[in-house]
């Protein structure tokens, strides 16, 4: 199927004309489609209204084989899917592929969870009293995803409620839309009842709000910026039924560097977190945090790797990052640029050598002598831009990690056990990594960020993410 068939086979909109565009090459539209608008999201929200009828009263092992299947047809499409998602995207195909065996595994993983997802039994201190547990599916669940992982979050929230029973209104950023659609597309060729899942292409500010605001969504799960998270998360207050609220927000990650670090490892580590993905990563590295006694040595380290590093379109088979994925991220990064040159930081390297003209392409960029007062340690800045800031002891160093508004993901270089052991402890983020690449999380272990980096209310992936999208009876049975 053409991307443009894709479109026009799942979409309902009735708002402006909109063009989907290849980032690399911003002249080639991938596919054109009305928005939908207000009235389409809530014609969506009704039609999954009905479609949680069919689906919740399938029994839970029949829908887990429906998603187990829909995991092996998109291993089996896999190629095809990382296409589009580096058409769309720009990431590379590398990482492409690896983002679409994520999904798959996903749907695999809750499909197997839902022979097995249900409650507790428990003792009660009457005779012939049995209690017990059962979860039941809330209703109608709205995803609302950001592009930079456009189908590997989507599955994320979709497997797991639908695993669950719900039916699910997915609204997927607008920068990359088609590629939840062709998730759609598997689904439904595994056998989906209709209507189980909506997709719901449109404007945040009018689609992205109504489905905020609709009595008739149980619960919401929300991965974007800090920005919109709080704006949803207001706007539920003035509600009549209570919404069930997940959000994952933004981040700006930082990574200690500690004085008895192997410093190979900690200068590969950083630059794959932070390049890696063209830096469009929520748990990309963007600060680093290095020992006063080791700096030179690693970032002398870090410039050698990152001189190799090559730029270009994600289709090409030796690329390492891609585009940004549009013009607005490519002017926000080069605006942080000129922010952090203006506030007195200096830039180590800037890599301008074979990037190419045409499409949004930004080399890797890194800040020495960045202090906290700084926009670029400070904001998240969603780009190729590494800042690094020197510390005196281990002190100075925890300080400077937890001295940021978000609390995503934070690592630390070290051999030091009691280094380590404090930073685990001390360190406000969700994540902790050590000795390991801040990127890079595995679907079987729950996630969710601390601070302005999420609402801290459930997490997701893991078995935890059913609890989610569930509800808990408790009985008690006398016999
Ligand atoms: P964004 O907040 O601009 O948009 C996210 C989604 O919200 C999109 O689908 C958008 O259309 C929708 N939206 C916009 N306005 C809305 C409104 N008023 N009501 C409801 N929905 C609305 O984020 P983005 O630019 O798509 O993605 C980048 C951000 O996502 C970064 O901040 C990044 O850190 C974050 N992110 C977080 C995680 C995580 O797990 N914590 C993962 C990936 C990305």
């Amino acid at each position: 199927m053409s991307y443009q068939a894709l479109a026009e086979k799942y979409l309902v909109g009735s708002d402006e004309l909109y063009e989907d565009r290849n980032p690399a090459s911003p002249s080639q539209v991938l596919a054109r489609f009305r928005l939908s608008g207000a009235q389409d999201a809530k014609g969506a929200i009704e039609r999954a209204k009905a479609g949680f009828e069919a689906w919740s009263s399938l029994p839970a092992p029949k829908r887990g084989v429906i998603l187990m299947k829909a995991g092996e047809l998109m291993e089996s499409r896999s190629q095809e899917m990382a296409m589009l998602l580096t058409l769309e995207e720009g990431k590379t195909l590398a990482d492409s592929s690896a983002e679409v065996s994520r999904a798959f595994n996903l749907f695999k993983f809750y499909g197997a969870l839902a022979f097995k997802s249900g409650g507790v039994t428990l003792p009660s201190a009457d005779a012939s009293t049995r209690i017990m547990t059962v979860r039941e599916p809330l209703g109608v669940v709205a995803a609302i995803t950001p592009w930079n992982f456009p189908i590997a979050i989507p599955a994320w929230k979709t497997a797991p409620a639908l695993a669950a029973g719900n039916s699910v209104i997915l609204k997927p950023a607008s920068k990359t839309p088609l590629i939840a659609l062709m998730m759609l597309d598997v689904l439904v060729q595994a056998g989906l009842p209709k209507d189980a899942l909506g997709v719901v292409v449109g404007k945040g500010s009018t689609v992205g709000d109504v489905i905020a605001a609709s009595d008739d969504i149980a619960a919401l799960s929300f991965t974007g910026s800090t920005a919109i998270g709080e704006h949803i998360y207001r706007k539920l207050g003035g509600k009549k039924r209570m919404t069930r609220i997940q959000l994952e927000l933004g981040g700006k990650n930082a990574v200690y560097v500690e004085k008895t670090a192997d410093l190979t490892l900690a200068a590969d580590l950083v630059v794959r977190s932070a390049f890696g993905l063209t830096g469009q990563s929520c748990t990309a590295t963007s600060r680093v945090i290095v020992d006063r006694e080791v700096k030179e040595d690693f970032r002398n380290k870090l410039v050698e790797r990152v001189r190799k590093w090559k730029v270009g379109s994600g289709t090409a088979p030796d690329v390492n990052m891609g585009p940004l994925v549009d013009e607005s991220q490519y002017a926000k990064t080069l605006e942080y640029i000129d922010s952090g040159k203006s506030e007195g930081a200096a830039l180590v390297y800037a890599s301008e050598i074979g990037v190419p003209k045409e499409g949004y392409f930004i080399g890797p960029n890194i800040f020495e002598q960045v202090t906290k007062d700084m926009r670029i340690f400070r904001e998240e800045i969603f780009g190729p831009v590494l800042s690094m800031t020197e510390s005196a002891s281990e002190d100075e160093a925890i300080d400077l990690v937890n001295a940021v508004d978000y609390g995503h993901t934070a690592g630390i270089v070290s051999r030091n056990h009691h280094v380590i052991n404090r930073f685990i402890d001390e360190v406000e983020a969700g994540v902790i990594k050590v000795n390991k690449p801040t990127v890079g999380l595995e679907l079987q272990a729950p996630f969710g960020g601390f601070k302005g980096s999420g609402a801290t209310t459930w997490k997701e992936m893991g078995e935890e993410a059913l609890e989610f999208y569930s509800r808990e009876k408790t009985v008690y049975m006398g016999y």
